[in-house]
Formats: structure tokens, C-alpha cells, sequence
């Protein structure tokens, strides 16, 4: 397979700083012009909205999973290439993940960490081998990086489990990255 589609989990928050929507935006827009199509949760709130901006802005496609319950609370983002409106989290997660070649992972809160590790426990228990990539700008996700080396550490994970994501510190090497992967990969996700 190649990338053709990332998934961006990140807050459905704009954070403190501005740097980080910033960095949203120009993922986003670096989508676009990759002709890489951004899978995410359909959302105008916080970042989730600033990367959709990002590729819609520079005339790429974007594709947008939301639960119908969420729609009070999260703003749909009615201009979205396509928007699905699913039933519940779990339906929202697997069309997601069937959507998306491969995740990337921007600040976010609980809901991002919640969809981080799902993605990643999916890929210890072998249902996928899809990219994840976490990225790392201004250390944010370096706790993360720390408590799973914990984990490892006290021996509750096996080391590759590590293995099991990229860190990136910069949307441009982000970017970059995914330019490499848009090369056919090698995977089997049959199982899921
Ligand atoms: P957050 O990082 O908390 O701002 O949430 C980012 C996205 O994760 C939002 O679209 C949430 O709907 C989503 N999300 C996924 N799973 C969960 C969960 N179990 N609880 C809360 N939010 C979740």
C-alpha cells in the first residue's frame, strides 16, 4: 500500500499557545498539497478544525467522522469534503482507521490520548502495521514517550512496542515523512 490518506487525531482544543493551531494549519495545508487526504473527526473545534482549515484553505480533501450525539457539542465542519455522521465512538474510530493509511498524532487531550492508544494497543495485538507518527514539536509528547518507556521498563509491554510509533519534532519533517511513505508499503490489516 502506499499513503494516500492520514489520520490526525489532536484536541478538540486550541491549547494556550497559538503555535500549536499554527502547526495544525500548515500540517493541514501540507496535506493538500502532498495530495495526501486528511481522515479526522469532523470536528471545527480547536485544532481538529485549524488542520481541516489547513487542507480545505489549500484545496485539498478532507473527510470528517462524527458521532451523531457529538454533534451538539462539537461543531460539525459543514464544509469537509465528505462528512460521515456515525452512530457512536467506536463506529467513529474503526471508519477512521479503515479510512487512513496511516495517523499522525498532534497535542490534544484525553480524547486524542484515547484514540492515540487505541491505535497503538490495535497495533501490539497485530490487527495493522499502519504508520503512527506523534508529533513532538516543543517536546509536548515526550511525558507520553516517557511513561510507555516506564511501561516497558517495569516489564508490562514488550520493547517493541516502541517501535511501534515514529517521533517527529517538526510538521515540515512530518511532512517529509509522509512524502517518503506515499512509496508503497508493505502491510496485512485482515485480521481487524
Ligand atoms: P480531546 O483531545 O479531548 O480534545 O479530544 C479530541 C477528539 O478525541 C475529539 O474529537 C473527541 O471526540 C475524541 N475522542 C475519542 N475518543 C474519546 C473518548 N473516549 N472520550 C472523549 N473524547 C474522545
Amino acid at each position: 500500500m502506499s499513503v494516500r490518506s492520514l489520520c490526525v487525531f489532536c484536541g478538540s482544543s486550541f491549547g494556550h499557545d497559538e503555535k500549536w493551531a499554527a502547526a495544525a494549519r500548515r500540517l493541514g495545508a501540507g496535506l493538500a498539497k502532498a495530495g495526501i487526504t486528511l481522515i479526522y473527526g469532523g470536528s471545527r473545534s480547536g485544532l481538529m478544525g485549524a488542520v481541516a482549515e489547513g487542507t480545505l484553505d489549500a484545496g485539498g480533501r478532507v473527510e470528517g467522522v462524527i458521532p451523531k450525539f457529538f454533534l451538539p457539542n462539537e461543531d460539525p465542519f459543514a464544509e469537509v469534503s465528505e462528512l460521515t455522521v456515525v452512530d457512536d465512538m467506536h463506529t467513529r474510530k474503526k471508519l477512521m482507521f479503515d479510512k487512513a493509511d496511516a495517523f499522525c498524532v498532534l497535542p490534544g487531550g484525553l480524547g486524542t490520548l484515547d484514540e492515540t492508544f487505541e491505535i497503538l494497543t490495535w497495533k501490539q495485538i497485530s490487527l495493522h502495521d499502519k504508520p503512527v507518527i506523534m508529533l513532538n514539536m516543543d517536546s509536548y509528547w515526550t511525558p507520553f514517550l516517557d511513561l510507555v518507556d516506564k511501561i516497558v521498563a517495569h516489564g508490562f509491554a514488550r520493547p517493541t512496542v516502541t517501535g511501534f510509533y515514529e517521533v517527529i519534532d517538526s510538521v515540515d519533517d512530518v511532512l517529509t515523512r509522509l512524502n517518503s511513505l506515499k512509496e508503497p508499503q508493505h502491510s496485512d490489516f485482515s485480521r481487524l
